[in-house]
């Protein structure tokens, strides 16, 4: 992998992010959920920071943009086009399949409707790498605001379909609460009790347990397993369509 990428917490449970090309020093901000740990980080890495990629407009996305502008105002903020005008100032507006460049980095946006109607995800196609927003979580995925529960599983499925090694970092520290309703669904998955035990000690050591990979997700996330036998079972739902599958377990995460 060419780029480098940390990783580190804003507000309660988002994940600031940065991602950096070497080779020309570009540096982009997934998203800016609150200003000061940001501009931290860029500083303790010397990173000057050229584009801010926008995945959805719910404040602990955007909240920091504004303030980081102050600090760096030729970073070029690219927002999803059906939410522009809510997030604010913008440079660029994009949507499904348009191709970015940063740096020497190639990024393809992805519309994944669902958790707002406009959210969208980059993809960093030749590096695997997905920053997915409030998408797809580890072992879970976004709430589902705005878009009929069809709607978010066809942008579940077009995930599912990038390559396996996709490594995937996330808006959100979930995972153990993901996995305990995973577990609850899916008790005899033998790859997610592993999962879990060990993401559970890392958890305690205060390590993040991000990013994880598509594959790890294809074989423990339950809304990406939706046609698993077990999951049918525990939901009793044998013969259900996978799209009603997918919506019963998101009701029942939400009262989880
Ligand atoms: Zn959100
Ligand atoms: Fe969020």
């Amino acid at each position: 992998m060419r780029c480098e990428i940390r990783q580190f917490k804003c507000l309660d449970d988002n994940f600031g992010l940065l991602v950096h090309d070497p080779a020309t020093g570009a540096t982009a901000s997934i998203d800016v959920p609150e200003a000061a740990p940001v501009l931290a980080e860029l500083a303790k890495a010397r990173w000057s920071l050229t584009h801010i990629l926008v995945t959805h407009r719910h404040k602990d996305h955007i909240g920091g943009i504004a303030e980081v502008k102050t600090h760096y105002p030729n970073a070029k903020v690219i927002v999803p086009k059906l939410e522009a005008e809510q997030i604010g100032a913008y440079d660029q507006a994009v949507s499904d399949e348009d191709q970015l460049s940063m740096g020497s980095l190639k990024v393809k946006v992805l519309a994944t409707p669902g958790h707002t109607i406009g959210h969208i995800v980059y993809w960093f196609c030749d590096e695997h790498l997905l920053f997915a927003g409030d998408m797809l979580f580890a072992m879970g995925c976004g709430r589902v605001f705005e878009t009929p529960a069809p709607v978010m599983w066809d942008s579940l499925q077009k995930l599912a379909g990038l390559p396996p090694q996709t490594q995937i970092y996330c808006g959100h520290e979930y995972t153990l609460a993901n996995g305990r309703f995973a577990l609850a669904m899916e008790p005899g998955n033998q790859r997610l009790q592993e999962r879990m035990h060990s993401l559970t000690s890392l958890r305690q050591s205060g390590a993040f347990t991000l990013p994880t990979t598509l594959a790890e997700e294809l074989a423990t996330n339950p809304f990406l397993r939706a046609n698993q036998p077990e999951i049918r079972q525990t939901l009793g739902m044998p013969n259900a369509s996978g799209v009603d599958v997918f919506a019963e377990l998101r009701a029942r995460k939400n009262k989880f």
